[in-house]
């Protein structure tokens, strides 16, 4: 890592800036309220920085169950590191417990730890797979994600590919073909 100097300028006067340099007027009406707008939104979309998985997530002692876990279809909403610009979809996500497991109702705070900031779509995907093996130690974890960028989409250029899935597996959805394919069926992939 590069140790950059953060110079003392808010967020609001970047924006302001960035405004200026667009072209616009950052006085006229519409724009008044603005780079307080983006302040606000950028540290919502980029509060995953800082989370610690370990304080977010609540396990629980598994009781003998040993069959595969799914959360299908969780919205997410993440910013590619290329262009600053959103990239959405869903996650699905399967595990093989051992001691440990999760609230359903946790799955979408676990993806939010690692999208709410800047990304790629492989490297989160990867971040959610290992995220849980960490905090769980299970048999093994699949993750799924498919998601439509913005920056493909809305600039015009290879719209065919503005939409990518990506997967990443461990442990036994690596190791074992069978249930790596039972994961496709019952997340709808195959
Ligand atoms: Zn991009």
């Amino acid at each position: 890592m590069h140790n950059h100097t953060k110079i003392n300028l808010s967020t609001e006067a970047l924006v302001r800036q960035l405004l200026i340099n667009l072209g616009e007027d950052p006085d006229r009406e519409g724009l008044i309220e603005t780079p307080a707008r983006v302040a606000k939104s950028y540290a919502d979309l980029f509060s995953g920085y800082g989370e610690n998985l370990e304080s977010i997530i609540t396990v629980f002692d598994n009781e003998g169950y040993d069959e595969m876990v799914i959360a299908k279809d969780i919205e997410f909403y993440s910013t590619c590191e290329h262009h600053l610009l959103s990239f959405f979809g869903k996650a699905h996500i399967g595990y093989i417990p051992q001691d440990k497991i999760i609230g359903l109702s946790k799955m979408p705070r676990l993806v939010e730890v690692f999208s709410r900031r800047l990304q790629n779509q492989e490297r989160l995907t990867s971040q959610v797979a290992q995220g849980l093996m960490d905090i769980l130690h299970p048999k093994g974890v699949g993750v799924v994600i498919e998601a439509q960028h913005l920056c493909m989409m809305s600039r015009g250029v290879e719209k065919q590919g503005a939409s990518m899935t990506t997967s990443s597996v461990q442990g036994l959805f690596k190791k074992n073909l069978n249930t790596r394919s039972e994961f496709l069926r019952l997340i709808g992939k195959a």
